[in-house]
């Protein structure tokens, strides 16, 4: 009889593990403590071509309906100037467009929605997922696929948090028809960079509403990394009725004046074209944290994706990690007898210097970022070059590349 894997987590990461395992033979059951389906708002999703080989090993052809292509960069100044440019081919999906062509393929009864795990047990023999309506679920294995405030992680390792990186990603994505004419003819098919001191911005376009990638149906994604000290953070995530969220606020609780604030700021900072698109927006914040586990395996449970390690979004690969930590995982798991502990053994020493490679490089291109909220001179110690901008983005696919070559983890793509 083959082995049951309880996935938590029914985003992309648990999505992925839960292909990879059925692949590797295993029987499959996800849980989502969502009640509906999820659906990502529409952002944007940069892809590397890890991510891409693995779809492919589930089935999952990367045609030209997961993206949009974009073949240049640009960087506008304030004035609305192209201050530099560079040759980049590269796809631009969308998260929600992911999401249904991972969880399309899954039978009903194997994604659970409205499963919110409160506790794990175990013995020597089977793992038990406890949820919060009082039911009960073994297995074999347990993937904590939960994400960033990982309930399965703050179980085993309540010392792991996230360590917040001292700026936010404000996220917007406007209809390519609701764009102004001209500022659709200068800025839609390239990616493009705003440099404002301090800051970063970069924009780009994306599958439009759902998923569509047909010419004037298409949607257009801005991601604005702005410093903000703890404290105006934590004002920023306080709703109108004084409830404080600390761990993230939901974007319709956004106060309107916080909107109207970065609104006026966009105005103030931003190249014209790009204020003009933000200022047509319902934008919303992300905080952006470092999060390193020191284990990834207890017993019969195993994180992975965000839930183990969170690398900075300058590098695009949250989704290709969660990738890639689902393809060793099954492939570790691939024809284990009942003692799991050597495949599981192989699959922490394997993916933990992987995490910690992916979260190092992506906390270099935050360094000016986080440096903004130190003393002067570390600011400018911290100071930066348009071009290196420039090179470090087009290159992050080969840095990747290179770290799992290093790793040798080509062999499990
Ligand atoms: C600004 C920004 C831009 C980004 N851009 C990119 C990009 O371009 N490319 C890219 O690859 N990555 C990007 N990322 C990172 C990417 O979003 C994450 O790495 C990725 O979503 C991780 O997936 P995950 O499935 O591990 O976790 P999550 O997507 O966080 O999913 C966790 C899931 O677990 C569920 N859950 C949580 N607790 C429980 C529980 N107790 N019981 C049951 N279910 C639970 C949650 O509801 C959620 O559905 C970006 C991130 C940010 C902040």
């Amino acid at each position: 009889m083959s082995h049951r894997a309880l996935v938590i987590g029914g985003s992309l990461g648990g999505l992925l593990a839960a292909h990879l395992l059925r692949a590797a033979g295993w029987q499959v059951v996800v849980f989502e403590r969502n009640d509906e389906e999820l659906t990502g708002r529409g952002v944007g999703l940069g892809t590397h071509p890890q991510l891409i080989a693995v779809l492919r090993r589930v089935g999952i052809a990367f045609d030209e309906s997961m993206g949009v292509q974009v073949s240049r960069v640009i960087c506008l100044d304030r004035g609305g100037k192209v201050i530099a440019e560079q040759p980049m081919a590269r796809t631009m999906s969308a998260w929600s467009r992911l999401y249904r062509a991972l969880r399309d393929p899954l039978p009903s009864q194997d994604y659970r929605l409205g499963k919110k795990l409160v506790q794990v047990e175990q013995d020597d023999k089977s793992i038990t997922a406890i949820f919060a309506d009082g039911s009960r679920e073994r297995g074999d294995l347990l993937v904590g696929a939960d994400g960033i405030r990982s309930t399965v992680r703050e179980q085993f390792l309540p010392q792991a948090q996230p360590v917040y990186a001292g700026y936010v990603a404000w996220r917007a994505v406007l209809e390519e028809r609701q764009m102004p004419l001209d500022v659709h003819r200068q800025v839609f098919a390239v990616y493009t960079f705003c440099l404002p001191e301090g800051e970063q911005l970069l924009a780009y376009p994306v599958p439009g509403r759902d998923n569509d990638t047909t010419i004037g149906r298409r949607g257009y994604n801005i991601v604005w990394y702005r410093p903000v000290d703890p404290r105006a953070l934590s004002d920023m995530s306080t709703d109108a009725s004084g409830r404080h969220h600390a761990g993230g606020i939901p974007p319709p609780l956004i106060r309107s004046d916080v909107i109207a604030h970065v609104k006026a700021d966009a105005k103030a900072l931003l190249a014209p074209q790009i204020a003009e698109v933000f200022a047509r927006t319902n934008p919303f914040f992300q905080p952006i944290y470092d999060l390193e586990s020191p284990a990834l395996v207890f017993g019969r449970a195993a994180l992975t994706g965000d839930a183990a390690f969170v690398a900075r979004p300058h590098i695009g690969a949250g989704v290709t990690k969660a990738a890639i930590d689902a393809a060793v995982l099954a492939q570790c798991l691939r024809g284990a007898g009942d003692d799991l502990r050597p495949a599981l053994a192989r699959f922490e020493s394997s993916q933990l210097r992987f995490g910690q490679d992916m979260v190092a490089l992506s906390r270099q291109q935050g360094v000016y970022l986080s440096a903004q909220l130190n003393e002067r001179g570390q600011q400018q110690a911290a100071q930066r070059d348009v071009e290196k901008v420039l090179h470090a983005h087009g290159t992050r696919s080969d840095q990747i590349g290179a770290m799992v070559a290093a790793r040798g983890l080509d062999a499990y793509l």
